[in-house]
C-alpha cells in the first residue's frame, strides 16, 4: 500500500468507525482532554483488559482519587479493590502506586511531557508513552498496539515482526497528519471488523485496497 492509498483508506475508515464504539482510552481521553494523568492511568489499566472493564475501573479509581498525590496516599489493597477485575490488578496497583509516588516526588505531581521520562515510569512502555503524548498532551507520536501492528502489516504498508519495529517504520513513512488518529482508527477497526484470526473481509469498506499480506483465513 503506497502513500496516496493510505490517505484514501484512512479517510474511508474514519467515516466507518463513527458507528462503532471508541476504545476505552479514547473514551476516557475524550472526557479528559488535556488531562494526561487520566490518560496515563487508563492506559496502564488497559493492558490485557476489555475496554468496558478498563473504563469502569479508571472511573472508580479516579473518582476516589484524581491526582498522583492522592493515589500515592492510598493503600495498595484499596487500589486493587478499586481497579479489580482488570487483568493483573495486583501488579497494576503496585505500578500505579510507584508511578504516582515518582510523579509526586520528581515531577511536582505532573505527568512528564517526554518519551524518555515517561519510559522510566513503572508499567509504562512505548505504547503507553506514545498514547499519553498524543492523547493526553496532543503531541506527535504513534501508538502501536497489536491491532496497529497487525493491520499495518496486512495492508503491506510496513513489513515488520514486532510492534516496536512497526512504530519506527510508521514514523518514517506515515504522513504526520495521520499520527494522532492512526491508533484510534486501527484499534476500533481491528476490534470490530478487521478482527484477528478471521477478519470480515467480505464486509470491509477498504477491501479493494488491501493486499491481505499473510492472511490465512477470512470471512
Ligand atoms: S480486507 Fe480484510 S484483512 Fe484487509 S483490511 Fe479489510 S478486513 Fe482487514
Amino acid at each position: 500500500m503506497d502513500s496516496p492509498t493510505i490517505n484514501t483508506v484512512l479517510r474511508l475508515l474514519k467515516k466507518e468507525i463513527r458507528r462503532w464504539k471508541i476504545p476505552a482510552v479514547g473514551v476516557v481521553a475524550e472526557r479528559a482532554a488535556d488531562r494526561p494523568f487520566e490518560t496515563l492511568v487508563s492506559t496502564i489499566l488497559s493492558l490485557r483488559t476489555k475496554d468496558k472493564v478498563t473504563e469502569a475501573a479508571s472511573r472508580r479509581l479516579l473518582e476516589r482519587a484524581s491526582t498522583p498525590e492522592s493515589i500515592a496516599a492510598l493503600p495498595a489493597v484499596e487500589i486493587e479493590r478499586l481497579i479489580y477485575p482488570v487483568g493483573f490488578y495486583r501488579t497494576k496497583a503496585r505500578n500505579l502506586l510507584e508511578t504516582c509516588r515518582i510523579l509526586t516526588e520528581d515531577f511536582e505531581g505532573k505527568v512528564p511531557r517526554g518519551m524518555e521520562a515517561l519510559l522510566k515510569l513503572p508499567g509504562v512502555g512505548r505504547k503507553t508513552a506514545n498514547l499519553v503524548l498524543t492523547v493526553g498532551f496532543g503531541d506527535y507520536g504513534i501508538c502501536v498496539d497489536t491491532h496497529v501492528h497487525r493491520i499495518s502489516n496486512l495492508w503491506g504498508y510496513v513489513k515488520t515482526t514486532m510492534p516496536e519495529e512497526t512504530e519506527y517504520a510508521l514514523r518514517e513513512k506515515l504522513p504526520r497528519r495521520h499520527w494522532k488518529t492512526y491508533n484510534d482508527i486501527l484499534v476500533t477497526f481491528g476490534q470490530n471488523l478487521c478482527v484477528p484470526v478471521s477478519p470480515w473481509c467480505s464486509r470491509c469498506p477498504v477491501a479493494r485496497y488491501c493486499p491481505r499480506v499473510g492472511l490465512k483465513k477470512s470471512r
